[in-house]
């Protein structure tokens, strides 16, 4: 049985563009999404920093076409990558903010605060918008939070995983377990099913969101749609106004903030103004986008999440009638045209979006937490099993991959093998443990390298290999010589350029002095209004 952790525990699903917290209601009997300061139940994951203060979420976002410079977004597209990562790369072309490569060819965020240049790690940056979402649940709670559930996308490898909890430690929380983000929404939808008895039901989970599609791995985002809009207002003020206001960054960022407005509006009317006043040269733009406008402007991309829906169910090799559910999940499958298609695709199949899109997640997260607390009462007796998204093994002789683990493997799981040494009188074995598809070890992703050491014998000397991973998708490999009783640990962690112990205490003492500092502006933002008052 999965260990229970005692005090109240919350569900956090941390999205690339919202993100969004929930906790479970056992007097209510579900869970309970908990809306911000602002009233809004789903927060920006932006971040931005001023000459005095720190703003995060709404707020942050509100300011961003004023301050590009230190706004920062998008946080979870670096997690757990490398600077020198073609996804950073593409992505820096579009960021106002500044990155650079740091040590060990970690991406760096370069932001102004008080005057000073800081620099920021992608983990720091989430830590502050977990810090947030647990605040916002603390206030509904009305008492501390420590314990939480996160939630990452199914692709995420092992460094981004470990990644999302290092920034969950340095926010001060206890990551009792990272969950996928499709199983949450699963779970979260199991839920409202379980009055129906069926018992083993074929669930497919469409996750359109802001950052991320899925299944085709980064390749299609909910901003391309801004992207498209923002294209034809560029064309539709130099038409009305013979004014090319495409490399003007300031006007482009206020058209994209009014394209996401619009975009939202228009799935639930079929109108949308844009009204932006002195965009350019003091010239006021004014005009109405139709629904039909915006899919004129985004049906080949529409089309293209059809096209990989329908990839997936050729590489399982299924067939779409054997779905019994189909679950909508992220804010960008709220578009209409994206549901009608999908509705046509599974032959007039009813999708489920009775949880809302953007909250499913966190609500699953929320059970997930709920199942993991000594304290909570009433939760479902629900199991989750969750998978490793690749394949996990270790190199042998000429750069082949030897799979320990292959992917879509229930977690946790344990695993041992037996291999022979290769050389005669060799004295150590070099263990190097990769993530990935390919039989070529190369092709894969290097997840880190050891050694053991072994008593010098003619080749075929056996030893063993064990893999482990725990129930938040994290791995451990250990290698071992009998006869010596030699046995070594894998330490991926530094190997891989992640942070250090050392590092996250540094971070989470920053932290504090961040919210203190916060605080303090607050404080001060108190007692000028109480003067204001008087007056
Ligand atoms: P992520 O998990 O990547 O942060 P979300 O699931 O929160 O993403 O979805 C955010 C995306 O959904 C953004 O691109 C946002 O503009 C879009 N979105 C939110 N609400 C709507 C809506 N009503 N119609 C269309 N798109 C929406
Ligand atoms: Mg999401």
């Amino acid at each position: 049985m999965a260990k229970k952790y005692k005090g109240p525990a919350i569900g956090i699903d941390l999205g690339t563009t919202y993100s969004c917290v929930a906790v479970w209601q056992g007097q209510n009997n579900r869970a309970e999404i908990i809306h911000n300061d602002q009233g809004n139940r789903i927060t920006p994951s932006f971040v931005a920093f001023t000459t005095d203060l720190r703003l995060i979420g709404d707020a942050a976002k509100n300011q961003a076409a004023r301050n590009p410079d230190n706004t920062i977004f998008d946080a979870k597209r670096l997690i757990g990558r490398k600077y020198s990562d073609s996804v950073i790369q593409d992505d820096i072309q579009l960021w106002p903010f500044k990155v650079v490569a740091g040590t060990d060819d970690n991406p760096q965020i370069i932001v102004q605060y008080k005057g000073e240049e800081k620099r920021l790690c992608a983990e720091e940056i989430s830590s502050i918008v977990l810090t947030k979402m647990r605040e916002i649940a603390e206030k509904f709670l009305e008492s501390s939070i420590k314990n939480a559930v996160i939630t990452v996308p199914a692709y995420f490898n092992d460094s981004q995983r470990k990644a999302t909890k290092d920034a969950g430690a340095i926010a001060g929380l206890n990551v009792m377990r990272i969950i996928n983000e499709p199983t949450a929404a699963a779970l979260a939808y199991g839920l409202q099913k379980r009055e129906s008895n069926v018992e083993k039901r074929n669930v497919f989970i469409f996750d359109l969101g802001g950052g991320t599609f899925d299944v085709s791995l980064l390749t299609l985002k909910g901003d391309s749609f801004d992207n498209r809009m923002v294209n034809y207002l560029v064309k539709e003020f130099k038409r009305k106004h013979t004014e090319d206001i495409s490399g003007n960054a300031k006007a482009l960022r206020r058209l994209r903030t009014a394209s996401e407005k619009a975009k939202r509006t228009l799935s639930f009317d079929i109108e949308a103004m844009i009204d932006i006043d002195a965009l350019y040269q003091g010239i006021d733009f004014a005009l109405s986008v139709s629904r039909a406008k915006f899919e004129q402007l985004n049906m080949d991309l529409f089309e293209k999440c059809l096209e990989i829906v329908k990839s997936c169910f050729s590489d399982a090799k299924m067939d779409k009638s054997s779905i019994d559910d189909v679950v909508l999940v992220g804010g960008s499958s709220r578009i209409p045209k994206v549901q009608q298609l999908l509705h046509e695709f599974f032959e007039g199949k009813e999708l489920c979006s009775s949880i809302n899109p953007d909250e499913a997640v966190a609500y699953g997260a929320a059970v997930q937490a709920a199942l993991l607390s000594e304290d909570v009462k009433n939760v479902p007796n629900l199991v989750l099993q969750d998978v490793t998204p690749l394949s996990l093994g270790v190199l042998t002789y000429e750069d082949t991959m030897s799979v320990m683990i292959p992917r879509n493997t229930s977690i946790p799981v344990k695993k041992t093998k037996n291999y022979l040494t290769v050389k005669d009188y060799q004295s150590v074995v070099g263990i190097k443990v990769y993530e990935g598809e390919s039989v070529i070890a190369s092709e894969n992703n290097l997840l880190g390298l050891f050694k053991l050491y072994v008593p010098r014998a003619p080749r075929d000397l056996p030893f063993q290999v064990c893999f482990t991973i725990d129930a938040d998708g994290i791995l451990n490999v250990s290698a071992e010589e009998e006869s010596s009783g030699n046995k070594e640990d894998i330490t991926i962690t530094n190997e891989n350029g992640r942070l250090s112990c050392e590092e996250i205490e540094r971070m989470i003492k920053e932290a504090e002095h961040f919210k203190s500092e916060d605080m303090k502006h607050m404080e001060k933002v108190r007692s000028m209004n109480a003067l204001d008052k008087r007056k």
